[in-house]
C-alpha cells in the first residue's frame, strides 16, 4: 500500500465558492435568508490579505423572478503600497451596507440593467443560484480610494492641508450631463 500522505486541512487553501442557492427563495415571495460568510477569496481581488473577506449576506424574493441581495458589514483586509513612500502596509475596508437586485437573464433583463441605475445581476436559471463574487467585488472596488497611503503617511498629510475639503465637494457632484 502506498503510504500517502494526508495533510491536515491545510489553512493555505483559499475559499472561492460564492454561490447560493435561491430556488426556495422564488417560491415564497417575502421570504428571506441570512448567510453569514467568512474567509473568502475572489482571484478579482490578488491582494487580499491572509484572513480574506467577510460579510453578511441577505437575500429576499421580491416575486418569482426577482430578489434583494443586501450585502452587510463587508470587511476586508489588502496587502497595498503607499502611494506616497512606498512602504507596504496593510489596509483595513469596511463596508457598511451594499444592495443588489438579482432577475433572470433575458432579452428585457440586459435592457433593463443597461438602463437601471441600481445594481443588477443575474440568477443563474440552470441551477436556480446566485453567484455573489461580482456583488462583493463591486461593493469593495467602490470603496476603493483614489489613491492608497499608509496610516504615517495620512496622518502627515491631514495635518499640512486642509485643502482636501475641495476635492470632497468636487466627488460628491452627483449629476455629470453629457449633452
Ligand atoms: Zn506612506
Amino acid at each position: 500500500m502506498k503510504d500517502k500522505k494526508i495533510k491536515a486541512a491545510s489553512p493555505k487553501i483559499k475559499d472561492k465558492v460564492f454561490k447560493v442557492k435561491i430556488a426556495d427563495l422564488l417560491n415564497e415571495t417575502g421570504r428571506a435568508d441570512q448567510i453569514h460568510f467568512d474567509h473568502k477569496f475572489s482571484d478579482q481581488l490578488p491582494n487580499l490579505a491572509d484572513a480574506g473577506m467577510s460579510w453578511t449576506f441577505t437575500i429576499q424574493s421580491l416575486d418569482n423572478s426577482s430578489l434583494l441581495g443586501t450585502l452587510t458589514d463587508v470587511s476586508a483586509i489588502f496587502n497595498e503600497t503607499c502611494d506616497s513612500c512606498g512602504t507596504s502596509f496593510l489596509r483595513s475596508v469596511k463596508i457598511p451596507s451594499y444592495t443588489v437586485r438579482f432577475i433572470f437573464e433575458s432579452d428585457a433583463a440586459k435592457e433593463e440593467k443597461s438602463e437601471s441605475e441600481e445594481a443588477v445581476l443575474f440568477i443563474d436559471d440552470k441551477d436556480e443560484t446566485i453567484n455573489i463574487e461580482d456583488m462583493v467585488v463591486q461593493a469593495i472596488l467602490l470603496n476603493d480610494p483614489f489613491v492608497k497611503r499608509c496610516d504615517d503617511c495620512t496622518k502627515r498629510l491631514d495635518e499640512t492641508s486642509d485643502d482636501d475639503d475641495d476635492l470632497g465637494d468636487f466627488w460628491s457632484t452627483g449629476n455629470i450631463n453629457f449633452s
